[in-house]
């Protein structure tokens, strides 16, 4: 049975490239031995993450908890969590899009204003925007 999570951080310190070589090289060894798929946006200016993890309930839920227990950041808050039928980002053991390259007008459309707040989002909104950042190729393996 898959399950699919979404939730929001702040990170502790600035963002940087040693920060997301590090999370990126633990996930993609991680998620694959784990049959975790998503993606993780990162938002420089606002120093924030948005992520989606997708696999078993059991392996969600406990990446979930390690995420939680991270203390690379902070706030990590739970925007929606649901059971599915099928993966919307089964390409991707970890694909990785800087938000601060993404059209405006894709995160207007789900945001109160051009600027990424995920903790302002309703979960639905935030999924779907980044369901709309899958359509648009987007994301990236960030190898
Ligand atoms: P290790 O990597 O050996 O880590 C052991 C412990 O040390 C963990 O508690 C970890 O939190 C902490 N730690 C590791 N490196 C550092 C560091 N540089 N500074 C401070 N503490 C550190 N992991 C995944 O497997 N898949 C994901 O998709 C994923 N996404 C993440 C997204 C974000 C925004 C963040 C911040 C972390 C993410 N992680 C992800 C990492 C996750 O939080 C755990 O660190 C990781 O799953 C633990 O891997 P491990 O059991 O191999 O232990």
């Amino acid at each position: 049975m898959l399950t699919r999570l979404v939730y929001a951080s702040r990170a502790a310190e600035k963002i940087d490239d040693a920060l997301l070589k590090s999370i990126f090289e633990r996930s993609r060894a991680n998620n694959l031995e784990h049959g975790i798929t998503g993606v993780l946006c990162v938002y420089h200016g606002g120093n924030v993450f948005l992520q989606a993890l997708e696999g078993s309930r059991v392996a969600v839920n406990a990446l979930y908890g390690d995420i939680v227990r991270d203390p690379r950041h902070r706030d990590v808050t739970l925007l929606d969590y649901a059971e599915i039928d099928e993966r919307r980002f089964g390409g991707w053991r970890m694909g990785s899009v800087d938000l601060g390259k993404v059209n405006p007008g894709s995160i207007l459309r789900y945001s109160e204003r051009a600027v990424l707040d995920p903790f302002s989002m309703t979960g639905r909104a935030a999924l779907a925007l980044l369901e709309e950042l899958a359509n648009s190729a987007a994301i990236s393996s960030h190898e």
